[in-house]
């Protein structure tokens, strides 16, 4: 794999800091389960993603023939992409709809009661 557009995509949808998990690697030398999750670091320009695993390993995922996913995550309380977001009302994008629910109690000065609502409402994260 070293075309450049497939490169470039790859580098977009795999960004530096982008959190992956692994699908499948085929390496007999060490200890890499599926469900490992992992920062990635770069992709060099033979498009090997490489990646700072929570094991300690550094090893590259290789395009065709490793699998990896990309984990996206909500930006406030880092839960992972799930529900049909909300959009923050201070800029942060597309947040999870409990944090959007604190964002405009907020907003409406009352804040103290987001914990007893998304209780009621049987919605939270790790906000
Ligand atoms: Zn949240």
């Amino acid at each position: 794999m070293n075309n450049r557009e497939t490169i470039e995509r790859l580098r977009r949808e795999y960004p530096h800091g982008a959190t992956v998990e692994l699908l499948e690697m085929n390496d007999p030398y060490r200890e890499m389960p599926a469900g490992l999750r992992g920062v990635v670091d770069l992709i060099d320009d033979a498009g090997d993603i490489h990646v700072n695993w929570q094991n300690g390993s550094s090893l590259a995922a290789i395009p065709g023939v490793d699998r990896i996913r990309r984990v996206r995550v909500y930006p406030r309380c880092g839960e992972e992409y799930s529900a049909v977001p909300a959009t923050s009302r201070v800029g942060l994008g597309e947040i999870c709809p409990a944090c959007g629910v604190r964002e405009a109690l907020d907003a409406a000065g009352l804040a103290g009661l987001s914990e007893t609502i998304l209780e009621r409402i049987g919605d939270t994260c790790n906000d």
